[in-house]
């Protein structure tokens, strides 16, 4: 989705400095709690890890087991449910196939018959089917750890959309999995907030493999996506599950039937933005790092296994840590040698991945922070700029349909508590 790395360069230096006065604020912070609280007067950068989880602990502690009382499983999912279906126009109903354990569901996406539309107009040129009331996709949901099951939560396609040569249309199947813990007895599953947010993320995969109105298979739902822009419909929805409004309906206490207390919530946001600033300048570092080495094609004069080639990745390691680190690590570290992502990760050049689609995600959901949570009409826009249009058109394309604009960073610096 970047044009070149000096977008990806501007746009990192950019954060740098906006993040910047925070994390200086979070340094001082730290170093005061470590001498007023820890009895460390000397505050070095290997001390961080530690001082700050004892910060944590101090402020903002709060215990998962209790937060845990309030999501139960099938609340949880039908207020997901509620949320596509009021913002994207689609109804999800049970549907029966056949299944590799009794704990999957299967479920079918029909479109709304009220919100049904012809060919999306974003979507010029597409010889789409229309599809009023009719058939949009499937999903298998197979949510529970069991022994023998591959870890991890993951969406992935079963089949594409595809208008197949014979003239039939082939409806997107999508395969929804997580690992998490069963439910016991006769009482519901209860999920963390972590598995929350989990589950809402795959479904934004989910959504965009499922709602795609394109008709090649090759550039339908999430083929074709440029692999930068792929996780903004997986963190989009994420932004719900940190949305008050949301929860307070999302939650009832599995004993009392209760919603998540207001005060509970609040120390949860507060834990999440806990030293964002630093944060952010390491996820800034790493991401400079690397794209200023793969910017070049080699070392300056030197074989690339030479051992003045080492010398330039350290000296280029060294320059971003001057630019951008209110705490440098000492001169003997090495964190380059272990910076696997990028050699053996698949995150070559690629690192400012994670923070860009982030700023994406952040910026398409204060659409709807304007105008909305639960406003149809910017659900609409944002299904038939982003959702619908798959690989078929440039994420950049997409996005400016959407938004009108090209992405701004300021709605991730309000939803991480560093705005002004
Ligand atoms: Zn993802």
């Amino acid at each position: 989705m970047a044009d070149s790395p000096a977008e990806v360069l501007d746009f990192l230096s950019d954060l740098a400095s906006r993040a910047r006065p925070h994390a200086e604020r979070d340094l001082a912070e730290l170093q005061e709690f470590a001498r007023s609280e820890l009895g460390l007067a000397d505050f070095q950068a290997w001390d961080h890890a530690y001082v700050s989880e004892k910060l944590k602990e101090a402020r903002y502690a709060f215990s998962d087991t209790e937060v845990k009382q309030y999501f139960t499983e099938p609340r949880v999912l039908a207020g997901l449910f509620r949320i596509i279906e009021t913002l994207f126009g689609v109804a999800i109903r049970p549907d029966t196939a056949e299944v590799w354990n009794e704990q999957v569901r299967f479920f079918r996406i029909e479109r709304n018959q009220a919100q049904a539309s012809g060919p999306n107009p974003s979507l010029e040129g597409s010889p789409t089917v229309p599809l009023v009331g009719s058939l949009v996709g499937h999903f298998y949901l197979d949510l529970y750890a069991r022994a023998g099951k591959r870890p991890g939560a993951w969406m992935d396609d079963v089949c594409g959309r595809w208008a197949r040569p014979e003239g039939r249309l082939q409806t997107p199947v999508a395969q929804l999995v997580c690992n998490f813990a069963a439910p016991v007895g006769d009482k519901p599953a209860l999920l963390s907030h972590d598995d929350v947010l989990t589950l809402f993320h795959e479904f934004g995969h989910g959504l965009h493999h499922m709602l795609t109105r394109v008709d090649d298979i090759g550039v339908s739902g999430i083929s074709g996506v440029e692999w930068d822009a792929v996780e903004l419909p997986s963190q989009f929805m994420e932004n719900f599950c940190w949305e008050w409004e949301v929860l307070k309906h999302m939650t009832a206490h599995v004993d009392t039937g209760e919603a998540l207390p207001r005060a509970l919530f609040d120390k949860m946001l507060a834990a999440k933005n806990f030293q964002s600033g630093l944060q952010t300048l390491r996820q800034v570092e790493f991401s400079l790092f690397d794209m200023r080495i793969h910017a070049r094609s080699e070392a300056p004069g030197d074989t690339p296994a030479g051992p003045s080639a080492a010398g330039w990745i350290q000296q280029v390691l060294d320059g971003v840590r001057r630019e951008v680190s209110v705490m440098p690590p000492p001169a003997f570290n090495r964190f380059q040698h272990s910076f696997s992502h990028i050699f053996a990760g698949g995150y070559a050049a690629g690192y400012y991945s994670y923070k860009w689609a982030e700023v994406l995600s952040a910026d398409a959901y204060a659409a709807f922070e304007e105008e909305g949570v639960f406003n149809p009409e910017v659900g609409r826009r944002y299904r038939e700029s982003i959702l619908e249009a798959g690989g078929s058109r440039p994420a950049m394309e997409s996005f400016k349909a959407f938004r009108g604009r090209e992405p701004r960073i300021d709605a991730l610096l309000r939803h991480q508590g560093m705005a002004g």
